[in-house]
């Protein structure tokens, strides 16, 4: 069984990124990522932190937008408006989830696709459907992909499975798998799903991006199976100094033993997804 080491992964993709913002600053642009955050929810200022430190190791500038729960919708249009038309910025990222009163499909369309570094603006969307590379991949999606990649994964003609629907991870996630050079067969399972665990038993490729602590069993996997844990879920543990601990949507200990492949949590995919990130936003620099 290999353990599938994201952060290690991670790290080759950052080294590129950094060659590529030396390049661009010796021909006079400097990229620039810029991160809007409304309300005060703690993972969200986690996972912000770590993207605008990540940018400060790379050389690309960023600037973080911290707005208060009780601001209105149409401020935070205003402050999109601002970033689209600022030649500064390169990459827009308005953090998810925003508290409940902010409609965030509408921000996103107002984002510049151009600008658009998560993927999430309906012509980036379209252009991933298209296979045109010329837009913005998910960058989480992106990451899974790139692990299969250097871990040498056989994608072509495999069965793979995603748990999950969502814009930002399974449905971009299933494109990719079955797009031309991953060539995989997918199979999307989401909660109205029969049989979900006779469904990803089939699965040469497992992909759980559900949400829910250590819900993929031994009894969804089939033995030399690679399993890609997307979950990032905080389990109560009073003996962590902060009173919790990060755990993926795979019963790793359970599962681990049976895989040809697993990603760890933390340590797989999340740093993939930071590490996509920064590839995006020099690549919305003309990197
Ligand atoms: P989401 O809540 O938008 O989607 C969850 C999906 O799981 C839904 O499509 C739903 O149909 C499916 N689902 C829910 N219950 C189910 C069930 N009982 N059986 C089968 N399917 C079920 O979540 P999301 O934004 O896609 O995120 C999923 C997980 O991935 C979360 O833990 C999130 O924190 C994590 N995540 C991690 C990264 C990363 O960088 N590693 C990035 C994004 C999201």
């Amino acid at each position: 069984m290999t353990i599938l080491n994201g952060k290690e992964i991670a790290a080759e993709v950052l080294t590129e990124c950094r060659e590529k913002v030396g390049t661009l600053q010796s021909r006079g642009v400097t990229p620039g990522l810029a991160v809007v955050i409304v309300g005060d929810d703690p993972a969200s200022h986690v996972y912000v932190n770590s993207k605008v430190k990540t940018c400060g190791e790379l050389g690309i500038h960023s600037r973080k937008i911290e707005l208060p729960t009780e601001t209105t919708q149409e401020e935070v249009l205003q402050v999109v408006r601002d970033l689209n038309g600022d030649p500064a910025i390169h990459g827009i990222l308005v953090q998810s989830p925003p508290p409940p009163h902010i409609n965030e499909e509408e921000i996103i369309r107002l984002l510049d696709p151009r600008k658009d570094v998560d993927g999430f603006h309906p012509v980036n969307v379209g252009k991933l459907v298209m296979e045109d590379e010329s837009g913005f991949v998910p960058c989480t999606p992106q990451g899974c992909i790139h692990l299969l990649e250097k871990a040498g994964i056989e994608t072509s003609g495999a069965n793979a499975v995603v748990i999950g629907r969502s814009m930002i991870v399974g449905k971009p996630m299933a494109l990719l798998l079955m797009g031309k050079g991953v060539n995989a067969t997918v199979t999307v399972a989401h909660s109205r799903t029969r049989e979900l665990a006779a469904v990803c038993r089939q699965a040469d490729i497992l992909v759980a991006a559900i949400g829910k602590p250590g819900f993929v069993t031994a009894d969804f996997v089939k033995d030399g199976a690679v399993v890609i844990d997307v979950g990032i879920n905080r389990v109560e543990d009073s003996s962590k100094k902060r009173g919790f601990r990060l755990v993926g949507d795979v019963a790793y200990d359970e599962v681990a033993p049976k895989c040809h492949a697993i990603t760890p949590v933390p340590g797989g995919v999340g740093p993939m997804t930071i590490a996509f990130l920064m590839s995006n936003t020099v690549k919305a620099a003309g990197g």
